[in-house]
């Protein structure tokens, strides 16, 4: 099948994003959202993107608003999807929300129509037998800032129709992404299940005392030549979703994590969120991490 109508469900942070990207590449978009207010949100969302394309991608106002003229808006779930030839799901990261989606939409689109997740936490096999159709059930995972940072995270399930994938795949290409194909499932992609573990590590030694952040990002980076160490890092992500993440695990009963949690919570009660508020592990928007000297002897 030859995808020429692409809807996407879910207009919020990635959904905007995901939408204008395809767009922007040439497809005819549906955005659909849950009521007049939310579709109201993603219009302002995706018009407001024009300043990103413009200055990170260097893309020209036709450009932009050749984009836009591919997109079309509905809160009617049946109208959104009755053309649709795939799919692209980017609503809130619950089972009880995703898994009726997919119950309605199995019904109302086309037989051949392809459904892809862009969750970042479930693997497809926990939502495919929602969709009733299962081999053309997979992940297609898009990151943040979709236009910039374009990996997109390929999973299929066991149940998934390796033309399907390949089809996805390549769609992916259509739309500017780099394709990650993972052979099997993986909480956490590829990314993250690398990132994570070194966030932690990084997290781990700042809290025993054993090296400040700037000395281990110092470390990661003058000996892998990476250009960003795990808390440069962290003040992208931001503060405030590193401390959820641990204050959770603290509660879950984690002792070393609730030290953690009180670190962070320092850095908050200073108005230290990250890259997002001008000052976290680093200032911005010249920080020390990017200084030329910062790795010389
Ligand atoms: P968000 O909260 O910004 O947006 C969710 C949107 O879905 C909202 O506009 C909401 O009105 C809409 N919605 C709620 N219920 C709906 C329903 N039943 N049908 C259709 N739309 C509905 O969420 P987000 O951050 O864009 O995340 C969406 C998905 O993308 C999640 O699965 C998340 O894991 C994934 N994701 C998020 C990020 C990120 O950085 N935010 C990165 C990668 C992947």
């Amino acid at each position: 099948m030859t995808i020429k109508n692409v809807t996407v469900a879910g207009s919020g942070v990635l959904g905007s994003q995901i939408a204008f990207q395809t767009a922007f590449k040439g497809f005819s978009v549906t955005v659909y959202d849950i009521n007049e207010d939310a579709i109201n949100k993603a219009k302002e969302r995706i018009k407001g993107l024009r300043h990103m394309y413009k200055h990170d991608i260097a893309a020209t106002d036709e450009e932009f608003e050749a984009g836009l003229s591919r997109i079309t808006y509905t809160w009617d779930l049946e109208d959104a999807v009755k053309n649709a030839d795939l799919v692209i799901e980017a609503i809130p990261e619950r089972l009880d929300i995703k898994k009726p989606f997919y119950d309605k939409i199995g019904k109302l689109a086309p037989k051949e129509a392809i459904f892809t997740s862009n969750s970042s936490t479930l693997v497809p096999s926990a939502l495919m037998e929602d969709t009733g159709r299962p081999a053309q059930f997979l992940n297609m995972h898009l990151a943040n800032q979709v236009w910039l940072n374009n990996t997109a995270e390929i999973m299929g399930s066991p149940k998934t129709d390796p033309a399907i994938y390949k089809e996805i795949v390549q769609f992916a290409r259509d739309i500017g992404m780099i394709p990650i194909e993972l052979k099997k499932e993986q909480p956490g992609y590829i990314l993250n299940s690398l990132l994570i573990p070194l966030l932690s590590a990084g997290e781990g030694l700042w809290v025993k005392g054993v090296a400040d952040p700037e000395m281990i990002d110092k470390t990661w980076m003058a000996a892998t030549g990476a250009p960003m160490g795990p808390f440069a890092i962290l003040d992208v992500v931001g503060i405030r979703t590193a401390y959820n993440i641990t204050e959770a695990q603290a509660k879950a009963g984690d002792s070393n994590a609730q030290v953690l949690a009180d670190k962070l919570k320092e850095l908050l009660d200073q108005g230290k969120l990250g890259m997002e508020s001008g000052e976290g592990f680093y200032h911005y928007p010249n920080p020390a991490y990017k200084d030329e000297n910062f790795l010389k002897i």
